[in-house]
């Protein structure tokens, strides 16, 4: 499924929820989510009938999908991974979704958002462990050392996010040393870690229908 190109503040009113996905200007007032809070299109302003069970945990998917910035066959290759662990589907679905790369840069504050992350690391900015990866999808380990490489570090979009990463505080399972431009996973993400409201259960129940 070819990957979604269109304006991305369209996918926060379609949720009813900032997804913030489009870095500074997510916390401006021009945030369109804030300034048009109903669903776009032409009949975006009507109201609405009552949501099915279906329609429910339809919206709960394509809402998970949209904060990771994820198709449909990548995310449903996160989910039957999930399934295959051990443990709770929902919680595993989410963890291994928060550990990918492009989101763990973007956490640390070197991008302003999880596209901008996707975009660097397929341009080989960052070291893994000292070697250059350029896989979005690379799950992250604990112990793992996620630098930008030299010739990257004076990047000026990456200053900048880093700049201004206190606005949304830098999660307490990973470290940034700013100065060497470096981050650590220090342990692996818990339920309690993703504070984005999501319910993985309507995605469990969607995908066992
Ligand atoms: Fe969503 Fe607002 Fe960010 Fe646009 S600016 S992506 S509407 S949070």
């Amino acid at each position: 499924m070819a990957r979604y190109i269109g304006s991305v503040c369209r996918l926060c009113r379609r949720e009813n929820l900032k997804l913030f996905l489009k870095g500074d200007r997510c916390y401006s007032d021009k945030c369109a989510f804030d300034r048009r809070g109903y669903p776009p299109g032409q009949h975006g302003q009507r109201r609405r009938g009552k949501l099915s069970d279906y329609g429910i945990q339809l919206r709960e998917k394509q809402k998970v999908k949209r904060i990771y910035g994820l198709d449909e066959n990548q995310f449903r290759l996160f989910f039957k991974r999930a399934e295959r662990q051990k443990g709770i589907t929902g919680t595993n679905l989410l963890v291994a979704l928060e550990c990918r790369l492009d989101n763990v840069v973007y956490r640390l504050g070197f991008t302003n958002s999880r596209t901008q992350g996707r975009h660097f690391v397929r341009h080989k900015h960052f070291l893994v462990n000292g070697k250059a990866v350029n896989i979005p999808s690379y799950q992250v380990k604990v112990g793992d050392v996620i630098e930008l490489r030299d010739k990257s570090r004076n990047i000026q979009a990456m200053t900048d996010a880093l700049e201004s990463v206190v606005r949304r505080g830098i999660p307490q399972w990973l470290e940034v040393e700013k100065e060497n431009m470096k981050g650590i996973v220090k342990s692996l993400p818990v339920r309690e870690d993703l504070t984005m409201p999501m319910q993985e259960q309507l995605i469990v129940e969607l995908y066992s229908k």
